[in-house]
């Protein structure tokens, strides 16, 4: 669980994160709408302590992220807009087993996590193919991959489909789908709600550095004008 409470992020005179409350349940799919500008990337990058509150408490598990910034990048995985600025390693494998490998487990645990992050994203059996040889899809699932291998309870995902055409953009998706189901918690950041919006639990519309809605997709779908956010 991710509480989040009256978080505000100022930079320099931008307040970014106005006052902010919200949780994410263990295994909820939420996807975190807004315009350009609403807050978004602010407000995510404080669930697992790579930005500071000026004020308010982000809290993992009961734990506030400020002073248990392990444990809460171990709890809650980030997967970035551009995944090849998230990449370690040359090859799927290593890149993947970075993170686990970080964590002094033992070899058979390190391979045991590498191949169920392949085969949660299918990828399995490409650990030795090389990073930039792949598709933009194929590293985008590579990235989630790596994430994923650090097992943790939510998932975060900053605009995953940016820069991707269709069949990789599906093929991310479908991903995404079958992680929510096998209940993984999902945090998909988006400006564009097409094709997603209907597998989520929930919607959260950020604007101005607020929380402007906060609801199920079938009422958000109703509210949504005036939030610059694209209908399915
Ligand atoms: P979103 O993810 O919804 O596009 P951001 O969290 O990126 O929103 O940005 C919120 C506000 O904070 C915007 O006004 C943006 O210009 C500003 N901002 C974001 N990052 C920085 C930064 N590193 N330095 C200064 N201002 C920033």
């Amino acid at each position: 669980m991710i509480q989040v409470r009256e978080l505000v992020h100022r930079y320099g005179d931008t307040v970014a994160v106005d006052g902010v409350s919200c949780s994410f349940a263990d295994g909820e799919f939420v996807v975190l709408a807004g315009a350009n500008g609403s807050g978004k990337t602010t407000l995510v990058r404080h669930l697992n302590g790579l930005l500071a509150p000026d004020t308010g408490t982000v809290l993992v598990d009961d734990r506030d992220v400020t002073e248990h910034s392990v444990f809460a990048r171990t709890r809650v995985g980030m997967v970035f807009q551009d995944p090849r600025d998230g990449f370690v390693a040359a090859t799927v494998g290593a890149d993947v087993a970075f993170g686990p490998e970080n964590l002094g487990l033992s070899h058979e645990e390190i391979d045991r996590r590498v191949a169920d992050a392949l085969a949660a994203v299918n990828m399995q059996g490409r650990a030795d193919e090389r990073i930039d040889a792949l598709s933009g899809g194929e590293q985008a699932r590579v990235a989630i991959a790596g994430a994923l291998a650090m097992e943790p309870s939510h998932l975060v995902l900053d605009e995953p489909f940016t820069g991707l055409d269709w069949p990789a953009r599906k093929s991310v998706l479908d991903r995404l789908v079958s992680l929510a189901a096998s209940g993984t918690g999902l945090i998909v950041v988006t400006h564009d709600l097409r094709d997603l919006i209907e597998h989520a639990d929930r919607v959260v519309v950020m604007r101005d550095g607020r929380v402007a809605l906060d609801d199920t997709p079938e009422a958000v779908l109703d509210d949504l004008e005036g939030h610059d956010v694209r209908r399915p």
